[in-house]
């Protein structure tokens, strides 16, 4: 599941293309995939910006001021303030940017047509989902907190604001639960899933089974730096790429070279040697060192 470094990598890789385009027409191949809470047509917009927030990819978007007449957004939407699209991949989803209207790929459910007001190029945004999980919503400019996956999300966790006291918060509202756990609830930090989550506990030296109680003030920094510093170092390898990951100009990321224990099960730890184990925590497939992170007891 692409995670925050990944849904970073595809931003950055649609923001040049993108922005600046009307979006001219929309080909719902599988309408249940979109959700429109807007009430307003699709077409007609201009993209002024993509944002992310957690794993979600927003793309913004107001009233054309094209004269080229391809744009109705001026009539139908007059008075409007723009609307804003907002995407979550989920399992499997991936953007994919066709530049020439000719890719052919399976499993595509909507294709986005956009064109360039000032030199009438089209280029197409496809969105294509092998298991279907993923969702596109469709809101009013600026009113995404409609969407209550996202208006939920907790503090993202590159940003300045995000501080070691609100982690200590977030762990202290689940004292219980196993650190894993925690980590992976997007209403304690945006963004985390299986894969950082397995690598910021290792960098940290904390088994996933640990309660968050049991952190303490030197773990509890330890780990903050940990998230901040492999969540950098993945947007700087442009994601992970195991199965379907690819930004949106089709590119594989190379951060799984630099993995230190997920999906590295049975093999060495690079650290002390010991053989890694894999096993389930909080639902899922978690890799940890038995001695670099001791488990508790
Ligand atoms: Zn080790």
């Amino acid at each position: 599941m692409p995670e925050l470094p990944e849904v970073e990598t595809i931003r950055r890789s649609l923001i040049p293309k993108l922005v600046g385009r009307v979006i001219e027409d929309v080909e719902l191949i599988r309408p249940e995939i979109l959700i429109n809470e807007s009430g307003k047509g699709l077409t007609g917009w201009k993209i002024s910006g993509l944002r992310r927030r957690g794993k979600y990819l927003l793309i913004d978007a107001s009233g054309s001021n094209t004269e080229t007449g391809k744009s109705k957004a001026a009539s139908d939407n007059s008075g409007a303030d723009g609307v804003t699209v907002v995407i979550h991949l989920r399992m499997t989803g991936q953007l994919l940017l066709d530049e020439t209207g000719e890719m052919v790929r399976d499993h595509v459910h909507i294709r986005f047509k956009m064109i360039d007001p000032d030199d009438g190029s089209i280029i197409y945004l496809l969105f294509r989902d092998v298991r279907r999980f993923g969702r596109i919503w469709f809101f009013p400019g600026g009113q995404e907190e409609l969407q209550s996956g996202l208006a939920a999300l907790g503090p993202e966790p590159l940003s300045d604001n995000w501080s070691i006291d609100q982690l200590s918060a977030g762990l202290a509202r689940h004292p219980k639960s196993n650190i894993k756990n925690v980590l992976l609830n997007q209403h304690v930090v945006a963004g985390l899933g299986n894969i950082y989550v397995d690598e910021a506990l290792f960098r940290s030296g904390i088994s996933p089974i640990r309660s968050a109680a049991s952190l303490n003030q030197a773990e509890t920094t330890k780990l903050y730096d940990s998230i901040r510093t492999i969540l950098e170092a993945a947007i700087g390898h442009r994601g992970t790429s195991f199965r379907d990951y690819v930004d949106g100009l089709n590119t594989k990321g190379h951060f799984q070279y630099e993995l230190k224990v997920y999906s590295r099960g049975g093999l060495d730890c690079p650290v002390c040697g010991q053989t890694i184990l894999k096993r389930r925590v909080a639902g899922r497939g978690t890799c940890s060192c038995p001695q670099c992170q001791p488990d508790p007891g």
